[in-house]
């Protein structure tokens, strides 16, 4: 089975539980959504189709780079039918110390993680495997894609995992206050706030957590954005 891969690299993870950690990057293409902030769209589109690699390509990249932080990207990683396949290689290869790997996907919240979350029990018995971590989002109104998200993902998410809300203005602030408390995530998993950037000040995001006295929450800035302001590849 192949992979349509976008681009691979290694960087630091520019946000996340991990931010600030280097990381090997695997970004898939295409995605099921059409964000309105959407700063990936080349890899989304479908006349893009990157680089078509075996599952044992891409697990020999990930041990080659060296890191024990692995980032699954896209696009949409889930909408490959390989997904599970290569995270479940992932977490039982090991680096050249013999450590196993950190494997986090990053996903959009608009298909199902149940797949996963299976996988990832399956393999809590056993303690030769790596670490499997989600990140999805919670896509807010100011993203056009609300009415895709689905609830059922967020029973999936532990203490281990984030739930990542991309906010660009003060309605999307209240859709997270509201999501938070009707389903106590804040007790379940790390939620994390993101500014869509140049779209909403970092400042009016902490008076908002002031105002509602949000401590379990977390604001988090991407940090690729400050160190390479410019690109939009490879970082
Ligand atoms: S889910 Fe991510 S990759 Fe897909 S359209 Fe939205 S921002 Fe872009």
């Amino acid at each position: 089975m192949s992979l349509a891969v976008a681009e691979r690299f290694v960087s630091i993870n520019g946000e996340g539980l991990e931010a600030g950690r280097l990381a090997t990057f695997v970004r898939f293409c295409g995605c099921n959504l059409q964000c309105s902030y959407c700063d990936t769209r080349w890899a989304c589109d479908p006349a893009f189709a990157g680089c078509i690699l075996s599952v044992d390509e891409v697990v020999n990249y990930v041990v080659s780079a060296g890191c024990r932080c692995v980032t699954l990207t896209g696009g949409e990683p889930l909408l490959q039918p390989s997904c599970e396949e290569l995270v479940d290689k992932l977490v039982h290869a090991r680096t050249a110390e013999g450590q196993g790997f950190r494997v986090e996907l990053e996903t959009n919240g608009a298909v199902s993680l149940a797949e996963l979350a299976a996988l990832r029990r399956d393999n809590e018995a056993d303690e030769m495997a790596g670490s499997l971590v989600f990140t999805m989002d919670w896509k807010c109104p100011s993203s056009g894609m609300t009415d895709r998200m689905l609830v059922g993902n967020l029973t999936h998410l532990g203490a281990s995992d984030a739930l990542k809300f991309v906010v660009g203005s003060r309605e999307d602030l209240e859709c997270m206050r509201a999501l938070v408390q009707q389903y106590h995530l804040a007790e379940q998993t790390n939620v994390l706030l993101s500014p869509v950037f140049g779209q909403i000040e970092p400042s009016d995001i902490v008076a908002f957590m002031k105002e509602f006295d949000l401590v379990d929450v977390k604001l988090q800035l991407q940090l690729h954005k400050f160190i390479w302001p410019l690109s939009q590849r490879g970082v």
